[in-house]
């Protein structure tokens, strides 16, 4: 796995499309017991070379009921975006995630894995990749009805304050989803 992260963090393969250069954001062992699948690093996780470092990271910490140092912890979760290197802005928010980093890295890592109790889905660019053909009509779906991807995914909305709207329009997340999420996660802790 060592090799594997070095070989990735060395990556260049979309520089020429990247405004801030690669800087991929990835962690992981080979002991993992959840792997967060997300969307890619924003500008402040780049500039700080860390993953989860903003008020998305504060509010997933709470979501998964985990202090800090339980979820920098690789051997508890691995840090698994679909795009490594921040991407840049665009005219609504971040970028999608380079479509070229999924395809060529996550099969290399996924091998090295030996301890996988539960994959969380952040957001629908990592709920496309994995879920395919049985996943819903869209990501509510897919979150409401997060008990027919188990023992294997979990479909979560992105954590970040933007989705705030989306919290307040379906409030059965709050009540009936997140406290079997904070539930499932202790246990496998
Ligand atoms: S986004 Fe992925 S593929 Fe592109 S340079 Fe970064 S690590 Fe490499």
């Amino acid at each position: 796995m060592q090799k594997l992260l070095s070989e990735i963090r060395d990556c260049t393969v979309c520089s020429e499309h990247l405004p801030m250069g690669p800087r991929p954001i990835i962690a992981g062992t080979s002991k993992s017991k959840i792997i967060l699948v997300s969307q890619a690093p924003g500008r402040k996780a780049h500039n700080h070379h860390k993953a989860w470092d903003d008020p998305s990271g504060k509010k997933l910490r709470e979501w998964l009921g985990v202090t800090d140092e339980e979820f920098y912890n690789p051997n508890n979760f691995a840090i698994l975006p679909m795009g490594f290197c921040y991407p840049g802005k665009g005219k609504t928010g971040d970028l999608p995630p380079r479509k070229e980093c999924a395809p060529l890295w996550h099969e290399p890592f996924w091998d090295h894995l030996q301890n996988v109790k539960l994959t969380l889905l952040i957001g629908k660019y990592s709920q496309d990749r994995y879920l395919k053909t049985i996943s819903k009509k869209n990501l509510t779906e897919n979150v409401s009805s997060y008990k027919d991807f188990l023992p294997h995914y979990f479909p979560l909305p992105h954590p970040s304050p933007v989705n705030r709207f989306w919290m307040v329009k379906n409030q059965w997340f709050d009540t009936d989803v997140l406290p079997e999420l904070r539930e499932l996660i202790a246990t496998i802790l």
